[in-house]
């Protein structure tokens, strides 16, 4: 199975595909982690991406893409995945069906986690990451059990640094830009799929259960 998960900053597609992964044995690709490991070890690509980054702009598509297509071509991706954050435009879409269709490969289901504004908002400003694990928490709806440390592994939480409101504001007009176009093209082909996303992460989880 090879999925997308499509929606804007918060609208809780990390949260939704790390649980879904999961459950399904399947990889979760999520180009924002990869990204921010780039920016964690300094590499050359981390180093042409940060500022992008910080300013909630979207890091340019060749970079991105060439950063999937390298996670695409290792042998673990035969048991299925879900792409979190890619694509972004319609570029990377089409881009992406032809990596895949090179590999006699195609998505099968692209469910789009439709949130609201104010949720996102709420959703994002609160969000705490785990440093060692990656595990999402939030500071009102989904505390942790001791103050700033992961539930899961120990890990030491943090605040990402574009999840500061005014950031936020600027991913969402990022994302508001492309958006339409992304919808149009998967809904055009058939494999568009739209969930509401504004309710509590267990109740969403079983409705994305009951479409995939
Ligand atoms: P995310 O963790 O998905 O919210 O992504 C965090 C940031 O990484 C975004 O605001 C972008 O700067 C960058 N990013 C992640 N995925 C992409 C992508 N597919 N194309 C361009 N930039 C991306």
């Amino acid at each position: 199975m090879k999925i997308i998960f499509l929606g804007a900053p918060g609208a809780g597609k990390g949260t939704q595909a790390k649980k879904v992964a999961q459950k399904m044995n399947i990889l979760h690709i999520s180009t924002g982690d990869l990204l921010r490991q780039n920016v964690t070890n300094s590499t050359s690509l981390g180093r042409q991406a940060k500022d992008f980054m910080n300013k909630g702009a979207l890091v340019p598509d060749e970079l991105v893409t060439q950063m999937l297509i390298d996670r695409l071509s290792r042998p673990d991706i035969e048991k299925g995945f879900i792409l979190d954050g890619y694509p972004r435009n319609l570029n990377q879409a089409k881009k992406l069906d032809e990596v895949l269709a090179d590999k006699n490969r195609s998505i099968d289901k692209v469910i789009y986690l439709d949130a609201s504004e104010p949720v996102i908002i709420q959703r994002i400003t609160g969000r705490l990451v785990c440093r060692s694990c990656g595990a999402n928490f939030h500071i009102k709806n989904m505390p942790p059990k001791k103050n700033m440390v992961c539930d899961h592994c120990g890990g030491e939480l943090y605040q990402r640094s574009d999840d500061k409101e005014e950031t936020v504001r600027k991913r969402l007009e990022v994302y508001r830009q492309e958006a339409a176009c992304l919808i149009d093209y998967y809904s055009n082909t058939g494999r568009l799929i739209k969930i509401k996303a504004d309710d509590e992460a267990e109740p969403v989880l079983k409705e994305i259960f009951a479409v995939i």
